[in-house]
């Protein structure tokens, strides 16, 4: 008779982002037997859940792109290209940082197919809602799904929630925002078909537009917002609704949601009414939920800090590049950005993805350790597979 298995898995993983993405290929890659488990019906974290269509933090700033981040990334990449998304950097002209723009249909089926093909076994529609411990490990997490709730245990994990929601009802001590308890604001973007692709979208004009705005939810960006096309669909990107969140409670998320829609539909109405190219411009997609930039903060063994990207310092025990400059939110609309100093990149060390009294705990994506100014670089997507691939990897050999 075969033994039972010690554990049902060499790595949970908690969260389907970039993040999660990344660990779960790391994982897989070094030959765990891998769960990842995603609380929506897909994957991509902030890109499909809250339409943040473009991949940051895969190249250093400059001009040219020279890319820091392959691994696990390349393979979502290649997956992504073979979707007929073309995936070159792209020098954003509002920000001259390289980014990558996505579709987000694309980005779903794609993360679905890497993962089937690297054998990482994914549950959706399916929450980590407790977790049981002992003083120095995590032994099982419960999991809240349609068939209600199932224990499962795995020689380690990884909290890729963005909002730390594995560690939290592991017990891990949890900062909220900054030193302050002050969180980078949220956003909303939204997604608007009907423009005619013949006229040239004019900044002067939506931005005079908004002087007609009588709403409850004047934006708090004086610019017109940042915008680009949505690769192969002829669609607009626009992100233009940016608030101060308080707390955390759903209270204050329930008032967020709702007056980003609002905003979304009083926003797009002024440009059908005062944007030429826009008079048959409706909204295809809001959500299904607020952009989420800051939450909690894990208590990791090291923190990365503002000096570390500020003077771009390398380090022997390093498992990613952080390249994206810091990119501070703390006031509504109104980002402030440093640059990485030194060759362009920090190195983000092992530490940095390790729970802090807890041996088989790791952070991937926006939990890893951070500083409140070096967090505002290292959370971009491609940064997050980088830490992710990296602390998947660690959690297979734990
Ligand atoms: C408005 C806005 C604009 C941004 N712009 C950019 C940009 O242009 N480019 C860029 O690269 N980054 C951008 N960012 C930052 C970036 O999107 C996030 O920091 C990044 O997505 C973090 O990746 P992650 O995998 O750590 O977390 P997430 O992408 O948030 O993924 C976490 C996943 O965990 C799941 N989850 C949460 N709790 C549970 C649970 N208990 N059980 C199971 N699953 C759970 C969530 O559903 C989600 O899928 C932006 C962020 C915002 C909010």
């Amino acid at each position: 008779m075969m033994r039972k298995p010690e554990c049902d898995y060499d790595v949970v993983i908690a969260g389907g982002g970039a993040g999660g993405v990344g660990a779960a290929l790391g994982a897989a890659k070094a030959g765990a037997r891998v769960l990842l488990v995603e609380k929506y019906g897909f994957l991509g974290g902030a890109a499909t859940n809250a339409q943040v269509l473009a991949y940051c933090g895969f190249f250093q700033q400059g001009s040219k792109p020279i890319k820091v981040v392959g691994g696990a990334a390349d393979l979502v990449l290649d997956e992504l290209r073979k979707l007929g998304l073309d995936c070159e950097p792209f020098s954003s002209p509002t920000t001259l940082n390289w980014i990558i723009l996505l579709e987000p249909e694309a980005v779903k089926l794609a993360l679905d197919r890497v993962l089937a093909d690297n054998g990482v076994e994914v549950l959706l529609h399916t929450r980590i809602a407790a977790a049981t411990r002992t003083a120095d490990k995590i032994q099982s997490v419960t999991l809240a799904g349609m068939d209600g709730r199932t224990r499962v245990s795995a020689k380690s994990f990884v909290d890729a929630t963005g909002d730390a929601n594995l560690s939290l009802v592991a017990g891990v001590p949890c900062r909220v925002g900054d030193l302050e308890g002050k969180l980078q604001a949220i956003s909303a973007p939204v997604r608007i078909g009907g423009r005619n692709q013949n006229v040239p979208i004019d900044r002067e004009a939506i931005k005079a537009a908004f002087k007609f705005y009588t709403g409850l939810w004047p934006s708090a960006r004086d610019d017109g917002g940042i915008y680009t096309e949505v690769p192969n669909t002829g669609e607009m990107w626009w992100m233009m609704f940016d608030h101060q969140l308080s707390d955390l409670s759903s209270g204050s998320f329930s008032q967020a949601e709702r007056a980003a829609r609002e905003a979304a539909h009083g926003y797009v109405g002024l440009l059908r009414a005062h944007v030429p190219g826009f008079e048959r411009a409706y909204v295809v997609q809001t959500g299904p939920q607020i952009g989420i930039r800051e939450s909690r903060h894990p208590a990791a063994r090291y923190e990365l800090t503002h000096e570390d990207l500020a003077t771009g310092r390398q380090r022997e025990d390093g498992v990613a590049k952080a390249a994206w400059p810091m990119e501070d939110h703390t006031t509504p609309g109104q980002p402030i950005y440093t640059s990485v100093g030194g060759d362009g990149w920090a190195s983000i060390p092992l530490d940095s993805l390790r729970a802090k009294g807890l041996d088989n705990l790791y952070f991937a994506g926006r939990t890893i350790g951070a500083d409140p100014r070096a967090y505002a670089s290292i959370r971009v997507m491609g940064t997050a597979f980088a830490t992710g691939d990296a602390a998947g990897q660690a959690a297979a050999v734990n």
